[in-house]
């Protein structure tokens, strides 16, 4: 029951912070990937936004290093335009800054192996949390749950 293969196939790196010069991110990642995770860039929402209306059951990963970041299950349909989850998948998924860009006071959502830009989270989420984690798509890779047993019910 090892989920190595698992870990290989999204390239999963060694625990701890990830250091790489930004030359070498722009290599490694996809331009939008890039843009978002290591220049702070924002997609645009709804139009061709990845996962703000993706239902599958599985687990998020951090485009830029693998790390798992939310999960299906606490995904909900916020309205913006961006996925978006109301907890993160554990406390070593992410880490929070404050960010005081376009006038406004928000906080940052960082990858904490990467410090990857992720997203901001906001305090008009549901419950139980009251948190909405408001996600680029760009920055997280999904991967579906195997099915083992048959859904019951839908
Ligand atoms: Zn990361």
């Amino acid at each position: 029951m090892g989920n190595s293969k698992e870990n290989e196939a999204i390239g999963v790196k060694k625990r701890g912070t990830i250091k790489q010069t930004d030359e070498e991110w722009k290599k490694q990642l996809e331009p939008e990937a890039y843009y978002v995770l290591r220049h702070k860039g924002t997609e645009r929402p709804f139009v061709n936004n990845k996962y703000y209306a993706h239902k599958e059951k599985g687990k998020y990963y951090c485009a830029g290093c693998g790390n798992l970041l939310f999960t299906s299950d606490k995904k909900f349909d916020s309205g913006t335009g961006w996925p978006s989850y109301y907890d993160v998948y554990s406390d070593e998924s992410i880490t929070t800054k404050t960010d005081k860009s376009l006038g406004m006071e928000r906080t940052e959502v960082l990858c904490a192996r990467c410090e990857g830009h992720l997203g901001h989270v906001f305090d008009d989420g549901p419950k139980p949390t009251g948190k909405r984690y408001c996600i680029n798509s760009a920055a997280m890779d999904f991967k579906r749950d195997e099915q083992k047993e048959k859904d019951k019910g839908e």
